[in-house]
């Protein structure tokens, strides 16, 4: 496909959408892998953002109306429609994002799971039920149910722009709500073409799902438009602005921010198969993944050979844009200058192995030599800050407590790993680790499991998408008693006698006065 043609499709996906608004500022995103136009769009102001909030509060009722069965076939035609294009919009990540064709399309199955699963469970975590009542309210019937919260505001990163935005939408949508997405501003024509699909498959409910576009700007416009709520995926220091933000108004906020995830590799590990995890868990994606794998604490047992086994994998990869490379560019250049200061860096107090692909011969300055970064100091960048590049710290422990001990030594707590043949070490070290989520002898395997929650501690940020609580996050829980019959005496009446409460007295007594 030509660029013209390629800009063609981006405009189509934006029609509808984001170009409705009357506005006077564009802005454009690029391909980080040579620098072409990916598309151009419009940078919403407050009062764009306002209005397109205002169209998806009648939608979000309508929406709501179809009830969990509408919402469940509506869901489903929308992920038919990116089923089946999912070669096209995996053209348009590999574009926008740079990453590799094949790992876009990974990505996009992912979002598709992820919808079935929301769609087709949003009945069983949310809808009415009856709940027992207790001693006190015997007389009465009482029913939970989870409602939805109106519009949601969705605030995404660039560096899974299917993926990462999509578990909150599709669990907000599957709830009852409307959403108003902001995509990253490196990453705004995978929003539109998001949006656009939905109009394409969800035509009587095309509000339901909006975009608007722009900088940090456009973002703070949406946590102030008066949404139930702000889903917020993205770094720590923005998630701050976005709670101060929110604040002002009382908005609820879902935080989703930045990881320093640890693998930890037992006496008794599969080495060859940790190594592999390892440096998929590091490099894949150019590292550019918030629950990717940054430092492995390997015991002493094992270290060499788990040095030897990734040092030999790493010397493998190739950052590129054709087929055959193993992953993409950075996408956004300026994090390119934190890696090389967190590497130079490491450098200097450590020892550092890069890949054996020549930089001299990459595209651009966009593309990064993988590094493994062998026992630098607990206070060096490399182990403190997220990097968020195609990098791997790895450090020599006695044993997996002290392994557990540093892995927990850090602000962060999104994610992890653990590597050991003992299923009950694994589990043990598993529930230890701080964090939101951990992989037993593999990486990232929780994201892929719908069922699952995702979401971290710490500086990793607080509520969950993915799973009944993805689905929880974005409702209200609703409280309903009803009187099936009155009882002789009212406890809560000024017109009970005194010995009602006499009575009630002596039964507690009996029935909770026993336990010491
Ligand atoms: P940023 O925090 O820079 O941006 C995230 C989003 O917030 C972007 O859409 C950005 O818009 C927007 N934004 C910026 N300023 C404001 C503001 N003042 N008010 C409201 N919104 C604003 O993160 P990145 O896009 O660089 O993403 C990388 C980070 O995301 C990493 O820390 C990574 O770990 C984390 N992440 C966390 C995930 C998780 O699930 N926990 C998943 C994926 C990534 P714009 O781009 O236009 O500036």
């Amino acid at each position: 496909m030509s660029l013209v043609e390629q800009m063609d499709t981006v405009t189509d996906a934006a029609a509808g959408t984001v170009d409705r608004h009357a506005t006077t500022q564009t802005f454009e995103s690029t391909n980080p892998a040579s620098g072409a136009v990916v598309g151009v769009f419009p940078v919403h102001d407050t009062g764009a953002v306002t209005e397109t909030v205002e169209r998806a509060r009648p939608a979000a009722a309508r929406w709501a109306e179809l009830g969990f069965d509408g919402r469940r076939e509506r869901l489903a035609a929308y992920r038919g429609y990116l089923a089946r294009r999912m070669n096209e919009l995996a053209d348009l990540v590999h574009r926008e994002n740079g990453k590799p064709h094949a790992d876009a399309i990974l990505e996009i199955t992912l979002a598709v799971e992820h919808l079935a699963w929301a769609g087709s469970h949003a009945r069983k975590a949310l809808g009415s039920r009856r709940v027992r009542t207790g001693l006190l309210a015997a007389n009465h019937a009482a029913y939970l149910e989870y409602q939805p919260l109106g519009v949601v505001g969705v605030i995404g990163p660039w560096n899974y722009p299917v993926f990462t935005p999509m578990g909150s939408i599709a669990y907000a949508l599957a709830a009852g709500n409307a959403v108003v997405f902001k995509p990253s501003e490196h990453t705004p024509a995978v929003g539109a073409w998001l949006a656009a699909a939905w109009r394409a498959a969800v035509p009587d409910c095309a509000d339901a799902f909006q975009v608007v576009t722009g900088f940090g700007e456009t973002g703070a416009a949406l946590c102030r438009a008066g949404v139930g709520k702000l889903a917020f995926t993205g770094s720590a220091p923005t998630g701050r602005k976005v709670m101060a933000a929110c604040a002002e108004t009382l908005t609820p906020v879902l935080m989703e921010l930045g990881g320093k995830d640890a693998m930890i590799v037992d006496d008794d590990a599969d080495v060859v198969a940790a190594a592999d995890a390892a440096v998929w868990g590091a490099m894949s994606n150019a590292g550019q993944t918030c629950i990717g794998i940054e430092r492995v604490y390997a015991t002493s047992a094992v270290y060499d050979r788990f040095v030897a086994e990734v040092t030999a994998q790493v010397r493998k990869l190739r950052p590129g844009s054709d087929d055959e490379a193993t992953y993409g560019p950075m996408t956004m250049a300026s994090q390119g200058d934190i890696v090389r200061r967190h590497v130079s860096d490491a450098a200097a107090s450590g020892r550092v192995v890069r890949g054996e692909a020549d930089p001299a011969l990459f595209p651009n300055e966009n593309y990064l030599a993988p590094a493994v970064l062998l026992d630098v100091p607990d206070s060096s960048p490399a182990i403190c800050e997220e990097t968020f590049g195609p990098t791997l710290s790895i450090t020599r422990v006695r044993d997996a407590e002290e392994a557990l001990e540093r892995a927990n030594a850090t602000s962060y707590g999104l994610a992890g790993s653990v590597f050991t043949r003992s299923k009950a070490r694994g589990l043990d070290l598993a529930r230890r680790m701080r964090s939101g989520m951990t992989s037993v002898n593999s990486v990232l395997t929780f994201a892929s499991v719908p069922a699952l929650p995702f979401g971290g501690v710490g500086e990793s940020g607080f509520g969950r998408i993915h799973g009944e609580d993805g689905l929880k996050e974005f409702t209200r829980a609703k409280a309903i008693t009803r009187q099936k019959y009155a009882l002789p005496v009212n406890l809560m009446s000024f017109g009970r006698p005194a010995s009602a409460t006499d009575a009630v007295a002596r039964v507690m007594g009996m029935i909770h006065g026993r336990h010491r």
